[in-house]
């Protein structure tokens, strides 16, 4: 997996991003905080990943997480998909975390494990949050949706319904510095 998460980081890297490889989820989570101790207000979406990197429970620690929209000086999130050319793929129910990633913070900065990069493009990343991201979170948030009860998407009308916005970065957007930590460990789902 090595050489794909370096793959992506290049790829990243031709798409305007600023993109890091990090071997483990440790030089990961000691990237992300450095980033916060750069910083006095942050800002987070809901994240499996900054969980499981330690980020989550010592922001809350630092009184430095303050916003789950924008108005932030940086704004941490990861990602449901990306894929090995270099293109990002998040899926909101209410939007405010795709939102803060497009526009707003000074900074954005994302940490991405192995386990969410396909290769086969566009289609292949949707498909992954379908099929793998969805119905794990579904659960976590104890959303009624079809997903969550069978682990398959039935492109619902349920008002449970999370998959509502999905953002596709072909490009960093611009005016938005942005970071990209490729990490060679399984994050999130
Ligand atoms: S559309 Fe509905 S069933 Fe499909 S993944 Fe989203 S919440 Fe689950």
């Amino acid at each position: 997996m090595e050489e794909i998460c370096k793959n992506t980081v290049e790829a990243l890297k031709r798409r305007g991003f600023d993109a890091v490889y990090c071997a483990t989820a440790e030089e990961a989570s000691s990237a992300v905080m450095a980033e916060v101790d750069a910083v006095q207000r942050v800002g987070m979406g809901g994240s499996v990943t900054m969980k499981e990197l330690g980020v989550t429970e010592r922001l809350n620690e630092s009184g430095k997480l303050q916003t789950r929209g924008a108005d932030c000086d940086l704004f941490l999130l990861s990602a449901n998909a990306i894929t090995e050319d270099g293109r990002i793929v998040n899926i909101d129910g209410n939007g405010n975390r795709v939102a803060a990633s497009v526009s707003g913070p000074g900074k954005v900065v994302y940490a991405i494990g192995r386990n969410k990069i396909v290769s086969g493009g566009i289609d292949a990343a949707i498909a992954r949050v379908k099929e793998k991201a969805c119905p794990p979170n579904c659960i976590r948030l104890g959303k009624k949706t079809p997903c969550a009860e069978t682990g398959k998407c039935a492109d619902c009308d349920s008002p449970d319904r999370i998959c509502k916005v999905t953002a596709i970065f072909d490009r960093r957007p611009t005016g938005t510095p942005t970071t990209v930590y490729v990490v060679n460990a399984d994050l999130g789902y």
